[in-house]
C-alpha cells in the first residue's frame, strides 16, 4: 500500500461500531486505518483537524434522475453532481428514464456514460430500465454494468418508458432473477389509479385523492406475491403509503427478498402544509398526511424501511404549472436531503448513526457497492463533514441543481455540510466546488 497522504481527525467519527473520537488515515484514495484520536500522524501527510464537526461516510443516493442527455434543460450531470457534492453525497445512481435515450440497451448505457464521464463531480453509476419490449436486452445490459433494473407498474409520465403489466412484470422478473439481478419498482397500481377521482386544479387535496394509498398497497401486495413465487429480489422505490408497512414487514419475516426506500419529502413534509398551487410539492406517489409520516418513521425505526434516498426529479420551472393534475411531478432535493432528514430525525430521537445507516450504508448495500457506505479500512475515502448543530435557511439561489425549484424554500434546517471528500480529495468546501473527479461505476462482479 502507498503512503498515508491524508489524515482526518474528529472528536466524532461515525463508524459501523458507533461514534468515537478518531484519526482516520487515507492512502491511495482508500481508508487506511482508524487510529486513536491522539495517535501520532505519519510524517508528510496533510492533516485536517475537524474539531467537533462530525465525520460521516459520504452518502450514497441510489435514486436520482439526471435526465442527461436529452432533457438536459431539466438537469444534467454537471449540475446534479455539484448539488450532490455540496450536500454530502459522494455516490449517485442515475435512474434510467427522463434522459433520451433511456438506459434500456447497452448502446444507450454507453451514450449516457460518455455524457457523464467528464462532468461527474462524484461517483456515478446507472440503473437499467425494464420495458415491455426489452427483455432480450436485460442480460447484456447487466453485463455492461448496470446495478439492476427499474420498472413502472403504472404510466411513467414519459412515452419512451412504458410500464409493465402483470404478465410482463413476471416475464422480466423471471429473466432478471435468472442472472441474479435486482428489480426496483415504482409501485402504484394502474387500476386503483383509474378508479380514483381525477379532479384537476390548484388544490392539493384533489391531487392527493387522485393517488390513493390503495394504489401503492395493491401494487406492493402484487409485487410481493410475484417475488415470492419466483424467489426474486425486488426493491420498492419511494414508499409513501404507511399502510403497506405491515405487508412488507410480513414479507420480510417470511424471507421474501424485498427491500424498501422512502424519501426526505415523505419524511419531512406533510400534505397539510402544501399551499394551493404549490406544485413544487408534487410527486408520485404523493406526500401524505402527518399521521402517515409518523408511521413511516416507525417503519424506519423498526427496519421495515431500509433506506432514505432523494428521488431528485427536477424539471424546468415552466412545467411546474399551478394545476396539480398537469404539472410535472418530481421534487428536487439532492443538496438538502441530509439536513432535511437530520432535522426531523433529531426531533424524533434518532442519532446521526441512524441517518448514516439509512442514507449511506443501506443504499450502498442495496446496490452492492461494497467499497462505499462506511468509514472502515479498505473502503473508499469518501466523507461528509457535518456541523450537526448549526442551522441555515434554505435559499433556492444557493442550490446547485439546474432549476432552482424546491419544496424546501424558506425552511430552517439543522446540519451544515462543511466539506465533502471523494477518494481522499476534497470536492466541496464551504459551498465551493472543485473540478470534477468522479468515476463512472459499474456493478461489482
Ligand atoms: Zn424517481
Amino acid at each position: 500500500m502507498s503512503e498515508v497522504n491524508l489524515v482526518l481527525r474528529s472528536t466524532r467519527v461515525i463508524t459501523p461500531e458507533g461514534t468515537r473520537a478518531a484519526t482516520v488515515t487515507v492512502s491511495g484514495g482508500k481508508i487506511a486505518a482508524l487510529l486513536p484520536y491522539d495517535a501520532e500522524v505519519p510524517a508528510g501527510a496533510r492533516v485536517e483537524d475537524l474539531g467537533d464537526d462530525v465525520l460521516l461516510p459520504g452518502l450514497v443516493d441510489t435514486h436520482v434522475h439526471v435526465n442527461d442527455p436529452g432533457r438536459t434543460e431539466w438537469e444534467g450531470f454537471w449540475t446534479a453532481t455539484r448539488a450532490a457534492a455540496a450536500g454530502g453525497i459522494t455516490t449517485l445512481l442515475d435512474m434510467p428514464l427522463n434522459s433520451l435515450p433511456p438506459t434500456t440497451t447497452p448502446d444507450n448505457l454507453r451514450t449516457k456514460q460518455d455524457v457523464a464521464r467528464t462532468k461527474a463531480h462524484i461517483d456515478v453509476g446507472f440503473w437499467g430500465g425494464a420495458l415491455p419490449s426489452n427483455v432480450k436486452d436485460l442480460r447484456p445490459l447487466y453485463d455492461a454494468g448496470v446495478f439492476g433494473f427499474k420498472a413502472f407498474l403504472s404510466p411513467s409520465g414519459v412515452e419512451e418508458f412504458p410500464e409493465l403489466d402483470q404478465e410482463q412484470l413476471a416475464r422480466s422478473l423471471a429473466e432478471i432473477t435468472g442472472f441474479g439481478g435486482l428489480l426496483i419498482v415504482h409501485a402504484e397500481d394502474p387500476h386503483e389509479l383509474a378508479e380514483a377521482p381525477q379532479k384537476s386544479g390548484p388544490e392539493y387535496a384533489d391531487f392527493l385523492a387522485s393517488r390513493p394509498r390503495d394504489a401503492e398497497n395493491a401494487a406492493i401486495e402484487g409485487l410481493i406475491a410475484v417475488a415470492k413465487r419466483l424467489d426474486a429480489r425486488v426493491h420498492v422505490l419511494h414508499l409513501s403509503s404507511s399502510d403497506a408497512l405491515p405487508l412488507i414487514a410480513a414479507a420480510k419475516h417470511e424471507g421474501v427478498r424485498i427491500t424498501v426506500e422512502s424519501c426526505p419529502h415523505f419524511l419531512t413534509l406533510t400534505a397539510e402544509e402544501v399551499p394551493d398551487g404549490a406544485t413544487e410539492f408534487k410527486c408520485c406517489p404523493p406526500i401524505r398526511e402527518a399521521a402517515n409520516q409518523d408511521a413511516l418513521w416507525e417503519g424506519l425505526a423498526d427496519g421495515t424501511i431500509d433506506c432514505i434516498v432523494s428521488d431528485h426529479s427536477p424539471c424546468t420551472t415552466d412545467l411546474k404549472t399551478p394545476d396539480f393534475a398537469n404539472a410535472w411531478g418530481g421534487i428536487s432535493s439532492l443538496q438538502l436531503g441530509l439536513p432535511a432528514i437530520w432535522t426531523e430525525a433529531r426531533k424524533r430521537g434518532h442519532g446521526l448513526e441512524d441517518v448514516v445507516r439509512w442514507m449511506s450504508a443501506a443504499p450502498a448495500s442495496l446496490a452492492g457497492l461494497s467499497q462505499k457506505g462506511a468509514i472502515e479500512p479498505g473502503r473508499d475515502a469518501d466523507f461528509a463533514v457535518l456541523a450537526p448543530d448549526e442551522t441555515f435557511t434554505v435559499d433556492p439561489a444557493e442550490l446547485h441543481h439546474r432549476n432552482q425549484v424546491t419544496a424546501y424554500a424558506g425552511k430552517t434546517l439543522h446540519g451544515v455540510v462543511k466539506s465533502t471528500w471523494l477518494r481522499g480529495v476534497r470536492i466541496a468546501h464551504e459551498g465551493v466546488l472543485a473540478e470534477p473527479t468522479g468515476h463512472l461505476l459499474e456493478r461489482n462482479n
